[in-house]
């Protein structure tokens, strides 16, 4: 998709910060953090929700997700938890509509994220 922002982060024409990344998945910091570390893990083939998912792509990009949010908490020893979140549709406050996975790390149970 040539105007999808996750599209362009995927081909390296806009830039992030790389977390980690695979043949099926990329997974950067958001630019917005809602605690230090949120990352999205973004499937590569352009998928615009989860209702587009078929039953490979869906156990190729959830099945990242573990080993993904493990490296992130073993960045930080600060890290005691992790809420994992994806939104679909604008009803559920999805706005880049390239499917995405938030990871975002919590550190007490006061942490600035509701
Ligand atoms: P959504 O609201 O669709 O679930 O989440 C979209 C996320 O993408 C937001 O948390 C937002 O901060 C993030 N985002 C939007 N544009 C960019 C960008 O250009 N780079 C990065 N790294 N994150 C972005
Ligand atoms: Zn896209």
């Amino acid at each position: 998709m040539t105007d999808c922002i996750f599209c362009k982060i995927i081909n390296g024409e806009i830039p992030s910060y790389t977390v980690y990344e695979d043949d099926v998945v990329k997974a950067f910091l958001d630019i917005s953090q809602g605690t230090p570390g949120h990352t999205l893990v973004v499937p590569k083939k352009h998928v615009k929700d989860i209702f587009a998912y078929d039953e490979d792509l869906a156990a190729a990009v959830f099945s990242r997700i573990p080993k993904i949010a493990r490296a992130i908490k073993q960045s930080n020893p600060a890290i005691k938890g992790m809420n994992i979140i994806n939104n679909n549709g604008e009803v559920a406050y999805q706005s880049v509509f390239h499917s995405h996975i938030h990871l975002i790390p919590r550190y007490t149970d006061q942490d600035d994220f509701k």
